[in-house]
């Protein structure tokens, strides 16, 4: 599939500017978005790009350049970082902004501007996961459900998203209806679960919002125009790749590669390790609703 171009920066709203952290890949698709948000001297920075060792030392000077540049047009600092979730193309950045490492352009001035005693909030992890992040100050707050972040110009509100990653955030932009969906929803291919059961819950849960989505803002790829219309999409998808999987054990026992070879049929193989994790988070799901046993002895799934 080919993936829709990017800019480098883009001015999404009066609010919002979406900077590429310039770290594309198999797993970041064009790179992760990262967004900064609010209309004063103060912002707030949501994800942060990759870990320079995870990326070329020259990607993350522009991508710090590029931030510079768009701060100091605005002339303001990032006086909190955000962080949707653990994963290290989200949050290997944040040591290297909060120090400044790559202040090539102009030794001795701070090339990000990031104001003293930066605020870094995450949720917790709730399997330890924390222990592998990849900035040595941790975070210095910890989110929680419903929570509100301000930030001038900007009325935040705090979701707890669980099933891409234990610790997911995703964010409403109160005065806009826009969601930052992290990688719960992505602008384009599909997000990648760890627990199917909150996943499921999460995207049920962005439908229960007091006011409809409009705009996803997600963390990879372009904006979606239609936030609803996505989120009911991605339901759906996952709703019938389930029914799927249990008409065909309905047919009787079948090991994870035969169930594989019935739900994708003409799988490119590159594709095949990928399928194989969606099938398992699938059939834990249902296990855990005791409609699918697991024989593990002969590696077997049967519809009880
Ligand atoms: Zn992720």
């Amino acid at each position: 599939m080919t993936l829709t171009a990017l800019e480098d920066v883009t001015r999404l709203s009066s609010r919002v500017i979406r900077v590429l952290a310039q770290n594309p890949g198999v797993g970041p698709l064009q790179g992760t978005n990262t967004y900064v948000i609010g209309t004063g001297s103060r912002r707030l920075l949501v994800d942060t790009g990759d870990n320079p060792d995870q990326n070329t030392s020259a990607n993350v000077k522009k991508y710090h350049e590029l931030l510079q540049k768009e701060l100091g047009a605005c002339n303001a600092k990032i006086d909190k970082i955000l962080l949707t979730h653990w994963h290290p193309d989200h949050t290997g950045g944040v040591e290297a902004i909060l120090q400044s490492k790559h202040d090539l352009v102009c030794p001795g001035r701070n090339l990000i501007t990031v104001s003293a005693g930066v605020e870094v909030m995450k949720f917790n992890c709730r399997r330890g996961e924390d222990e592998q992040l990849p900035f040595t100050n941790k975070y210095t707050s910890t989110l929680q459900d419903k929570q509100t972040v301000l930030t001038e110009g900007a009325t935040l509100t705090v979701l707890y998203t669980p099933g891409h990653a234990t610790d997911h955030a995703s964010l409403l932009l109160e005065e806009e209806s826009v969601l930052f969906s992290g990688d719960c929803i992505l602008g384009e291919t599909s997000a990648i679960v760890e627990d199917l059961a909150s996943y499921m819950q999460t995207l049920q849960s962005y439908l229960d919002l007091d006011k409809p989505v409009k705009k996803i803002f997600p963390g990879h790829g372009p904006v979606v125009e239609d936030g609803a219309a996505k989120i009911k999409e991605y339901i759906n998808h996952r709703m019938k790749r389930e029914h799927h999987i249990v008409d065909c054990l309905k047919t009787g026992p079948k090991t994870l590669e035969e169930i594989l070879e019935t739900v994708y049929v003409g799988l490119d193989q590159k594709l095949k390790l990928l399928a194989l994790k969606n099938i398992e988070v699938h059939l834990q799901k249902l296990v855990n609703e005791h409609v699918v046993i697991s024989e593990s002895d002969n590696n077997l799934y049967r519809i009880v």
